[in-house]
């Protein structure tokens, strides 16, 4: 069977993107071609998130925006996966004709067969294969790559579809994640984002115990590794040998995802996050204490079933005073299927839209003074890219995860991308740093995360 051109089109969350990843690994190993441009593909993938009612319809409109391709392009199969297909598989497929396949999250062997390959594949009886990394082909700039360390997640914040589509909580282990790191090390990854939906959890499924703390440790002794990240913790599951490991660690970047969602107990409670105003602030309180120079990063929602202004009053407060480095806020989405969807007091439009912008101008004061005071000091900088149009070097530092976070423009121009550099901070640009690299002779290169 001639092998045919497939070009997959990406959405949502980094675990999605390890997803797709994934899938090109197993279309290209199935002989077909990998195309960068859905115009040219025969074969066209959209691997779609299904998180929120806003993603989930950034997702329908590139379905349709690719379905068009069918009438005007060399496009024959248009082909649906990620979790919009997990979770809305007969919809998808009744709604809109255009689509050939609907591919759920366990189904990724059957892509091999749809993609024009002639080579079968068995079943994998989980949902994702633990071996798929093998092949993965990476979208990720070659410096940095995400290690999705587990899967699924027990939590179940009644707001959250996520148990729903990805199932329940699995790690993958030790052994097989630090034989992908030492490939991605290999290839010439220098900062491996660890991800999960629940990072703080990762072995209490396989080893009865939380094991983050060990792998962190492990993968900083492997040789090439320069930055380690941590995305998507709990703060119900964080725990001192974690806090100790990443305090003593230097390729440990001090910096954290640390998701609150809210700070009132009584819409804490509601969400099911399991933890206590109390407990999210001890916590912070001995992260900042025992990691010098963190960065931590959080998320809100605001307009949660039930929120009223005092309760929204007491979340604007704190965030006002916690000054986290780094903040994404959402507006509850009510999601069919989660706990939260039936409760009362659903909160108007307006008025999540309006608590919304209430927290990101609270934020922004934040971030800007924050960031005026990091002009004159030195910190290292993990050089990206070079900005086609501006023709700068861009850049971000030890406190910015990829795509979500700030950026370093940086005022030199003999650098290459996956270079560390120590650099002076010497002016802002809105949410950005100015950044010009300083010779520290004994720390220079591999400056500490
Ligand atoms: S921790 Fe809560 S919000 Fe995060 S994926 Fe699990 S259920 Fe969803």
């Amino acid at each position: 069977m001639k092998s045919k051109k497939v070009a997959l089109i990406n959405l949502g969350c980094p675990k999605n993107l390890v997803d797709a990843e994934e899938i090109l690994g197993r279309v290209a190993q199935s002989g077909s071609t990998i195309c960068q441009y859905p115009e040219d593909a025969e074969v066209l993938i959209v691997n779609t998130c299904g998180f929120i009612d806003d993603s989930k319809k950034e997702s329908i409109d590139t379905i349709f925006k690719m379905a068009k391709l069918k009438e005007d392009a060399r496009c024959k199969k248009l082909i649906v996966t990620g979790c919009l297909a997990q979770r809305y598989p007969e919809e998808l497929q009744k709604e809109i004709p255009e689509i050939d396949h609907v591919v759920g999250l366990k189904d990724f062997d059957k892509l091999t067969d749809l993609s024009g390959s002639d080579r079968k594949r068995e079943k994998s009886s989980t949902i994702q294969c633990s071996d798929d990394w093998r092949n993965r082909i990476r979208l990720t700039p070659g410096h940095y790559a995400y290690l999705r360390i587990s899967d699924g997640c027990d939590n179940r914040c009644s707001y959250c579809a996520i148990p729903g589509i990805r199932g329940r909580f699995y790690s993958r282990t030790i052994e097989n994640i630090l034989e992908e790191a030492h490939q991605m090390a290999h290839e010439g990854v220098k900062e491996i984002n660890v991800i999960s939906q629940d990072t703080t959890s990762y072995g209490v499924d396989l080893y009865g115990k939380r094991q983050l703390h060990v792998l962190l440790e492990k993968l900083s002794e492997i040789e090439g590794i320069e930055w380690i990240r941590i995305l998507y913790t709990h703060p119900r599951h964080f725990y001192p040998e974690l806090v100790r490991t990443i305090g003593l660690y230097d390729k440990i970047c001090k910096y954290i995802d640390l998701p609150i969602q809210h700070i009132n107990d009584v819409i804490l409670e509601k969400m099911g996050r399991g933890v206590t105003r109390a407990h999210v602030e001890s916590l912070i309180n001995d992260l900042r204490t025992h990691i010098p120079k963190l960065f931590l990063r959080t998320s809100v929602i605001v307009g949660f079933p039930g929120e009223t202004e005092k309760h929204f009053a007491e979340l604007l407060k704190f965030v006002k005073s916690a000054k986290f480095e780094r903040l994404g806020a959402f507006t509850y989405s009510k999601e069919d299927g989660t706990p939260a969807a039936s409760f009362k007091k659903q909160i108007p439009g307006e008025a999540k839209e309006y608590r919304l912008k209430e927290i990101m101008l609270a934020q922004q004061k934040i971030i800007i003074k924050k960031h005026k005071s990091l002009v004159g000091s030195t910190i290292s900088v993990m050089v990206d890219e070079k900005d086609k149009t501006s023709g700068r070097w861009l850049g971000r530092t030890y406190g910015d995860a990829p795509d979500v976070d700030s950026r370093v423009i940086i005022r030199e121009n003999h650098l290459k991308v996956g270079d560390i550099k120590n650099m002076m901070i010497t002016g802002t640009d809105g949410y950005d740093l100015i950044g010009t690299p300083v010779h520290l002779p004994e720390r220079d290169e591999g400056a500490k995360g």
